[in-house]
């Protein structure tokens, strides 16, 4: 057991939360360890809306796709397509994504180490004591040391979800979160557009709201370059989701397509409580359990946490305040709990059974709805500067509701 370096903070994860975090960490001059798990890519569908292109400088070769449009497929099959005006949204291969996000971090000045983390304990003072176990085991004379130990003035739990540092930190209920598990295959696309399944479009998304899919989330198709993500979430438990996506595979031409990868991940359904110990651990991204409901966006949320626990994080070490951890996720409610609000409201009822499945995507036809909604997913705001537009798709929401309006 070799116990050496203390860290001003130690960030468990380096997806893009905790990449993030290390980052900014870094860039305001603190000593940062990001530790990561090596080897393995995250399961998603990559789509990043342009405000985290914007906000957080990704440059554009990382994008392997830029979708131009949207289309929604209703539980009939009619098909409403919604055009990505003046924009699109980038697709990115979380593998070099998150690579080139650590990459970023360490040129800042994070050190960055591969390695599995295990436990926290305290040291005589206190102190956090992290335990890890690195990606390349060093032999040891007695051939039994590969446990690494840091101290760290402060923790950020970026590890995704069901964060174990969440837990070890004793974060409360971080033990009570609810998940939707979702599923995708990565699947080569031919080259050659004679090949390629009738319909396919490299530049648009498509998005299935049909219960044989999903009866409770969507299913997609995502480009990506010379591959695509075809997928699906469920939070019912008995709802086959390798089965769903053979059946997508089927109904979409893509039941040949060479298959690359089969991999899946569960998406937290909602922020916990509490996102700090109250002492030493601020939690960001997935571990925090956030995730747009209805959308199932992730990836901008967890880089906005990322940045709100690197926040706190320099608070707590300047000025020795332990509620200054707190202001991390109190600040991304007041940026985004609205958002969350209505997306969770949105999925509770307009996921809830073909028949409204049918008149959400007629809804979508609408286009206020397609312009507030899209400059909503886009840029990240509710949009105040149409209220007329509001108004009448108040009434049509409420016309839908009451079942006045006919699909
Ligand atoms: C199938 C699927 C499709 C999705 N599609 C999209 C999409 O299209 N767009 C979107 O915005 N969101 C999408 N999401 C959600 C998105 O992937 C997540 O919200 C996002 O990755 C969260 O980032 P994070 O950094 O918090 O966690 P993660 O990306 O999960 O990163 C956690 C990191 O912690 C590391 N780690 C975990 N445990 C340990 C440990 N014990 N020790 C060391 N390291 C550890 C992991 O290796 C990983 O690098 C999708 C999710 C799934 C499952």
């Amino acid at each position: 057991m070799k116990q050496t370096d203390i860290f001003d903070v130690v960030v468990v994860g380096g997806g893009p939360a905790g990449a993030t975090a290390a980052h900014e960490l870094a860039r305001q001059g603190r000593s940062v360890l990001l530790l990561d798990r090596a080897g393995r890519t995250k399961p998603c569908g990559g789509a990043i809306p342009p405000r985290l292109i914007r906000d957080f400088a990704i440059p554009d070769d990382l994008l392997v796709a830029h979708a131009r449009c949207a289309r929604m497929v209703a539980p009939s099959g009619r098909q409403v397509d919604i055009p990505i005006d003046n924009g699109f949204v980038g697709m990115v291969d979380r593998d070099s994504f998150d690579e080139w996000l650590r990459a970023r971090a360490a040129l800042a000045g994070a050190q960055r180490r591969e390695g599995v983390f295990e436990t926290i304990t305290r040291d005589a003072e206190g102190t956090a004591v992290l335990r890890y176990r690195p990606a390349r085991r060093k032999a040891t004379s007695d051939g039994t040391n590969d446990i690494v130990e840091v101290r760290a003035r402060c923790i950020i739990g970026a590890d995704g979800a069901r964060s174990k540092v969440a837990r070890q930190g004793q974060v409360p209920g971080a033990d009570r979160t609810r998940y939707v598990f979702a599923y995708h295959e990565i699947l080569q696309v031919p080259d050659d557009p004679a090949l390629q399944p009738p319909g396919y479009d490299k530049a648009r998304c498509d998005v299935y709201y049909q219960g044989r899919f999903s009866p409770d989330f969507y299913g997609w198709v995502f480009p990506h370059g010379r591959t695509l993500s075809i997928g699906t979430g469920s939070a019912d438990k008995g709802f086959s989701l390798r089965g769903s996506v053979q059946r997508m595979r089927e109904a979409c031409g893509l039941a040949g397509a060479a298959t690359l990868r089969r991999e899946g991940a569960p998406i937290p359904m909602k922020p916990l409580p509490r996102w700090d110990n109250g002492r030493d651990v601020v939690l960001a991204g997935d571990a925090a359990g956030v995730v747009a409901p209805a959308s199932g966006e992730g990836i901008y949320y967890a880089m906005v946490g990322g940045q709100l626990a690197a926040e706190s994080a320099h608070a707590l070490l300047a000025t020795g305040d332990v509620r200054a951890l707190r202001l991390a996720r109190k600040r991304f409610m007041k940026q985004h709990g609205q958002v969350f609000r209505v997306l969770g409201i949105m999925q509770w009822f307009w996921y809830g059974s073909e028949k409204r499945r049918e008149r959400f995507v007629a809804i979508c036809e609408d286009k206020d709805v397609q312009q507030l909604t899209f400059e909503a997913y886009m840029n990240k705001q509710l949009v105040r500067r149409k209220p007329m537009a509001h108004v009448r798709i108040f009434f049509k929401d409420l016309g839908h509701l009451l079942g006045l309006v006919r699909v």
